[in-house]
Protein backbone atom coordinates (compact mmCIF):
# COMPACT_ATOMS: atom_id res chain seq x y z
CA UNK A 1 0.00 0.00 0.00
CA UNK A 2 1.77 3.18 1.40
CA UNK A 3 4.79 4.52 -0.70
CA UNK A 4 7.80 5.61 1.14
CA UNK A 5 10.89 7.59 0.69
CA UNK A 6 14.47 7.20 1.58
CA UNK A 7 15.71 9.90 3.87
CA UNK A 8 19.56 10.10 3.68
CA UNK A 9 22.56 12.52 5.91
CA UNK A 10 24.96 12.95 3.41
CA UNK A 11 27.48 13.56 6.60
CA UNK A 12 27.37 10.64 7.65
CA UNK A 13 25.57 8.23 5.42
CA UNK A 14 22.53 7.70 7.42
CA UNK A 15 19.88 6.32 5.31
CA UNK A 16 16.55 5.10 6.39
CA UNK A 17 12.52 5.18 5.46
CA UNK A 18 11.39 6.72 8.78
CA UNK A 19 11.63 10.42 8.17
CA UNK A 20 13.39 12.25 10.91
CA UNK A 21 13.85 16.04 11.80
CA UNK A 22 17.39 15.16 12.48
CA UNK A 23 19.90 12.66 11.91
CA UNK A 24 19.77 10.46 15.14
CA UNK A 25 23.53 10.52 14.25
CA UNK A 26 25.22 13.11 13.60
CA UNK A 27 22.13 16.07 13.66
CA UNK A 28 22.28 16.74 10.54
CA UNK A 29 19.12 17.02 8.53
CA UNK A 30 18.43 14.19 6.78
CA UNK A 31 17.77 14.53 2.62
CA UNK A 32 14.92 13.17 1.09
CA UNK A 33 15.90 10.97 -1.92
CA UNK A 34 14.04 11.13 -5.01
CA UNK A 35 13.00 7.74 -5.65
CA UNK A 36 9.49 6.47 -4.39
CA UNK A 37 9.26 3.00 -2.29
CA UNK A 38 6.27 1.04 -2.79
CA UNK A 39 5.69 -2.03 -0.81
CA UNK A 40 9.34 -1.30 1.08
CA UNK A 41 8.89 -3.98 3.52
CA UNK A 42 7.81 -6.56 0.84
CA UNK A 43 10.71 -6.59 -0.89
CA UNK A 44 13.99 -9.25 -0.01
CA UNK A 45 17.38 -8.13 1.56
CA UNK A 46 18.95 -8.34 -1.83
CA UNK A 47 16.51 -6.14 -3.74
CA UNK A 48 16.86 -3.37 -0.77
CA UNK A 49 20.40 -3.32 -0.99
CA UNK A 50 20.03 -2.72 -4.90
CA UNK A 51 17.70 0.15 -4.26
CA UNK A 52 20.21 1.52 -1.45
CA UNK A 53 23.19 1.26 -3.49
CA UNK A 54 22.37 4.11 -5.78
CA UNK A 55 21.77 5.95 -2.70
CA UNK A 56 25.06 5.33 -1.41
CA UNK A 57 26.83 6.14 -4.03
CA UNK A 58 25.01 9.72 -3.88
CA UNK A 59 25.77 9.72 -0.55
CA UNK A 60 29.34 9.08 -0.78
CA UNK A 61 29.65 11.57 -3.57
CA UNK A 62 28.64 14.06 -1.78
CA UNK A 63 30.68 17.11 -0.99
CA UNK A 64 29.85 17.23 3.11
CA UNK A 65 30.54 13.18 3.21
CA UNK A 66 32.72 12.29 6.34
CA UNK A 67 34.09 8.86 5.75
CA UNK A 68 35.48 8.39 8.72
CA UNK A 69 32.10 9.50 10.85
CA UNK A 70 30.17 6.76 8.44
CA UNK A 71 32.60 4.21 9.60
CA UNK A 72 32.71 5.21 13.30
CA UNK A 73 28.28 4.86 12.47
CA UNK A 74 28.48 1.50 11.15
CA UNK A 75 30.93 0.48 14.04
CA UNK A 76 28.17 2.07 16.58
CA UNK A 77 25.14 0.54 15.18
CA UNK A 78 26.58 -2.85 14.70
CA UNK A 79 27.39 -2.78 18.67
CA UNK A 80 23.96 -1.33 18.95
CA UNK A 81 22.53 -4.45 17.14
CA UNK A 82 24.71 -6.64 19.41
CA UNK A 83 23.32 -4.68 22.87
CA UNK A 84 19.79 -5.37 21.64
CA UNK A 85 20.14 -8.70 20.67
CA UNK A 86 21.81 -9.50 24.15
CA UNK A 87 18.89 -7.34 25.65
CA UNK A 88 16.51 -9.56 24.16
CA UNK A 89 17.90 -12.11 25.48
CA UNK A 90 18.76 -11.50 28.77
CA UNK A 91 15.14 -10.27 28.89
CA UNK A 92 13.96 -13.01 27.03
CA UNK A 93 11.01 -11.32 25.53
CA UNK A 94 10.93 -14.04 22.66
CA UNK A 95 11.93 -17.41 22.98
CA UNK A 96 11.60 -19.68 19.41
CA UNK A 97 10.49 -23.49 19.78
CA UNK A 98 13.19 -25.78 18.83
CA UNK A 99 10.27 -28.01 17.71
CA UNK A 100 8.07 -26.26 16.11
CA UNK A 101 9.61 -22.72 15.93
CA UNK A 102 6.66 -20.82 17.15
CA UNK A 103 7.49 -17.79 19.34
CA UNK A 104 4.55 -18.01 20.87
CA UNK A 105 6.18 -19.51 23.89
CA UNK A 106 6.45 -18.70 27.70
CA UNK A 107 8.75 -18.77 30.64
CA UNK A 108 8.03 -21.83 33.30
CA UNK A 109 7.47 -20.33 36.66
CA UNK A 110 9.90 -21.73 39.60
CA UNK A 111 6.80 -23.16 41.44
CA UNK A 112 5.30 -24.65 38.76
CA UNK A 113 8.46 -26.57 38.06
CA UNK A 114 8.68 -27.34 41.65
CA UNK A 115 5.09 -28.60 41.86
CA UNK A 116 5.49 -30.94 38.26
CA UNK A 117 8.78 -32.28 39.98
CA UNK A 118 6.46 -33.29 43.13
CA UNK A 119 3.59 -34.48 40.53
CA UNK A 120 5.57 -37.12 38.24
CA UNK A 121 8.59 -37.62 40.51
CA UNK A 122 12.74 -36.77 40.39
CA UNK A 123 12.77 -38.18 36.53
CA UNK A 124 10.00 -35.61 35.37
CA UNK A 125 10.37 -34.67 31.81
CA UNK A 126 10.02 -31.02 32.74
CA UNK A 127 12.97 -31.20 35.36
CA UNK A 128 15.19 -28.13 34.11
CA UNK A 129 13.21 -27.05 31.02
CA UNK A 130 12.40 -23.47 31.41
CA UNK A 131 9.88 -22.69 28.62
CA UNK A 132 6.67 -24.19 27.47
CA UNK A 133 5.51 -23.85 23.88
CA UNK A 134 1.93 -22.97 23.69
CA UNK A 135 1.56 -23.93 20.38
CA UNK A 136 2.46 -27.26 20.53
CA UNK A 137 2.62 -27.97 24.02
CA UNK A 138 6.46 -28.79 24.16
CA UNK A 139 8.26 -28.18 27.58
CA UNK A 140 12.41 -27.34 26.66
ZN1 LIG B 1 24.32 11.96 9.92
ZN1 LIG C 1 6.27 -25.64 19.71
Amino acid sequence: MGVDYYYYCTKCGWHDILNREWCPFCGEKPKRYDYKLENFFDISEEERKELERPLIELIEKSPDFDPKLRDKRVIERERYNKESIKRMYSNKVQVTCPYCHSQNTRKIGAGERMFSTNLFGLGSSNLGKQWHCKDCGSDF
